[in-house]
């Protein structure tokens, strides 16, 4: 047997004992001086950290080149190699949001968000793409998304000033963060404070649609929101805040999970309470909150109440509800105690649900009371009744 038979052979026996063959390596790249520029720009764009971001030049160090490029191959799902390959630079041409991947909230304590359920918005300068009413009505929509999930309401106003200032504008625009011509950066937005904060701007240079075609603004508008409200960009490719641009078709388009989750962590924390017998827990999430469970008369109930019937979180009061027999306690979570004046009779606050509640929850700013096989649906803010509905109904859905 010669050599050459041998080694041959050998590797043969090599792939057969492994089942299988091993991946060619990766061609060496190399990318073109233009491409290296590319991803140093696009680094230090999204992935310098806050703080040590010089403002005035946009160089930086080979360390710094290779340390930012593995975490935004970590932030893509990418193999993490800290050399720029194709895969990277792939990711780095197309078109998306221009705020930074790393969170900007990492030098605070705790995330920036509105102190306030009402948000006023303005519109101070439009497209020349969409018609006003177009604009308007997409903007509507965008945030009609989170007023759907949380207590937040939005208000468009057309004079004074507004907490979220929007506008489209291309090329340098007045703040630190010119916009670049078509595709590359398509709109950026500042996370919820005083003056400048939440203000939305959306790059002109773009063409901006209500369908597949060019930019979809309602994508692009409910993205840059969700900064605004205060959501950083997700790592979730079927997320909203997903950084980079990504058409999905919006006819009956509603928050994905993971957007919906954060916004809701940030403005709508429904702790529910779970009661048996003369003692309740607090529960958020799937977890157990420390200190549970608890003796209902540690809520400040009368000695003569042994048992809950039901209980509701109202976020937009901040009140939890306590149904007991044919009356209702009001329990202020702010101050953390029974408001005054109760208990009152369920028939005289909450006209047409019935005497008596065996169940209560919330959903989508509705409270849903449960007496027997009936359940209404009622308008807290109106007061009202909106639908009767039997209690199976929700089966479906659950
Ligand atoms: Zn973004
Ligand atoms: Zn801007």
């Amino acid at each position: 047997m010669t050599l050459r038979t041998t080694l041959t052979l050998l590797l043969l026996l090599l792939s057969v004992g492994t089942g299988q063959t091993a991946p060619a390596p990766a061609p060496d790249f190399t990318p073109t001086a233009e491409e290296q520029a590319q991803a140093e720009d696009y680094l230090s764009q999204f992935y310098a950290d806050v703080g040590t971001k010089n403002m005035t030049s946009r160089r930086i160090t080979v360390a710094s080149f290779q340390k930012n490029l593995e975490t935004m191959q970590a932030f893509f799902g990418l193999e993490v190699t800290g050399k720029l390959d194709s895969s990277a630079l792939e990711v780095m041409k197309k078109p998306r949001c221009g705020v930074s991947d790393i969170s900007r909230y990492g030098h605070f304590f705790g995330k920036p968000k509105w102190e306030k359920t009402v948000i006023t918005y303005r519109v101070t300068q439009y497209t020349n793409d969409l018609s006003r009413s177009e604009v308007d009505a997409t903007l509507a929509k965008a945030f009609k998304l989170y007023s759907d999930v949380t207590p937040l309401q939005f208000e468009q106003i057309h004079s004074g000033t507004a907490d979220i200032v929007i506008f489209f504008k291309g090329g340098d625009h007045g703040d630190f963060y010119p916009f670049d011509g078509p595709n590359g950066v398509l709109a950026h937005a500042n996370s919820p404070g005083l003056n400048q904060g939440g203000d939305t701007h959306f790059d002109e240079d773009e063409l901006w649609t209500l369908s597949q075609r060019g930019v979809n603004l309602l994508l692009v508008a409910a993205h840059e929101f969700g900064h605004a409200l205060g959501l950083d960009h997700s790592r979730d490719r079927k997320a909203l805040m997903y950084p980079t641009y990504q058409y999905v078709d919006t006819e009956g388009y509603k928050l994905p999970e993971d957007d919906r989750l954060g916004i809701q962590d940030l403005y709508a924390k429904d702790v529910a309470f779970f009661f048996e017998g003369n003692q309740y827990w607090g529960i958020k999430g799937y977890r157990i909150l420390p200190g549970y469970p608890k003796h209902i008369s540690s809520l400040g109930f009368p000695s003569w109440v042994t048992k809950i019937d039901a209980a509701v979180y109202v976020a937009t009061t901040r009140r939890t509800l306590f149904f007991v027999r044919n009356q209702y306690w009001s329990f202020d979570e702010t101050r953390g105690q029974m408001d005054y004046g109760y208990p009152r009779y369920i028939t005289y606050d909450f006209p047409g649900i019935g005497s008596k509640v065996d169940a209560a929850f919330e959903n989508y700013g509705y409270l849903y009371f449960s007496d027997g096989a009936q359940q209404s649906e009622y308008h807290y803010g109106a007061r009202r009744v909106t639908r009767v509905l039997l209690n199976y109904g929700w089966l479906d859905c659950y």
